[in-house]
């Protein structure tokens, strides 16, 4: 499928539809609290939603705002993160973070890529992943199920989430850049468009996707 203006139009209506029927509801989806985001997207890093979900309000209600997870230790911080795996490293970041908001943003999340991008354990992606769902800036998005899903509709392939190509190719998709379309597009990779067996049957991209209109089937994976 070409990418112009009027596909791109097309599959963010139904991934957006989509998602609006079938996402999946998360509790950093329904606030716009930047520092439930940010902690969100810094515990989503090398993980699924579902296994944050498990751990994520409990870590809330313990460590409620910067200043509560400065305070507490490296060790108490990881013992609540311990079934997502690096709770060390995720711990030292998530307290030197917290560390920095309370010493140079009195507290506050900043509201500036670059300021985000800075902080200990914050990449370009979460950077830009709480610009767009707490600051609802107009800023795409792109990590390994974007360049998944890329692949799969629009039968290009980029080098990876580095690829600054794919991150201008996601501007253009992105329109407006509403978080739905993100959150649509990771629930869509993570229930729908598996990487083996996808479900076309059940995706409301399968009249336009390059995959589907090539394989011929649903169960042929790449
Ligand atoms: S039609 Fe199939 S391959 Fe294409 S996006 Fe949907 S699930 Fe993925």
């Amino acid at each position: 499928m070409h990418g112009n203006a009027r596909t791109h139009a097309i599959v963010r209506k139904r991934v957006i539809d989509w998602y609006d029927k079938n996402g999946r509801k998360f509790p950093w989806r329904s606030t716009t609290d930047p520092y439930q985001i940010l902690i969100a997207e810094m515990l989503l890093r090398r993980t699924t939603a579902s296994a944050v979900s498990r751990v994520f309000n409990d870590f809330m209600s313990n460590f409620d705002s910067p200043k509560k997870l400065a305070q507490a230790s490296e060790t108490t911080i990881a013992q609540f993160l311990k079934s997502l795996g690096l709770q060390s490293v995720r711990a030292m970041h998530l307290k030197k973070t917290a560390l920095i908001i309370l010493k140079e943003y009195d507290g506050e999340i900043p509201n500036s890529h670059a300021n985000l991008q800075a902080l200990p354990g914050v990449g370009s992606y979460t950077a830009s992943a709480v610009m767009n769902f707490a600051f609802r800036e107009s800023v795409s998005l792109v990590d390994g199920n974007v360049i998944h899903f890329i692949s799969r509709v629009y039968g290009i392939r980029f080098a990876g989430p580095t690829d600054i190509k794919a991150w201008e190719f996601m501007s253009r998709v992105g329109g407006q850049q509403d978080a739905r379309l993100y959150w649509g597009i990771i629930d869509l990779v993570a229930t729908i468009c598996l990487k083996k067996n996808p479900r076309c049957s059940l995706c409301p991209l399968s009249g336009i996707c390059d995959w589907f209109s090539k394989s011929g089937t649903t169960s042929k994976a790449t």
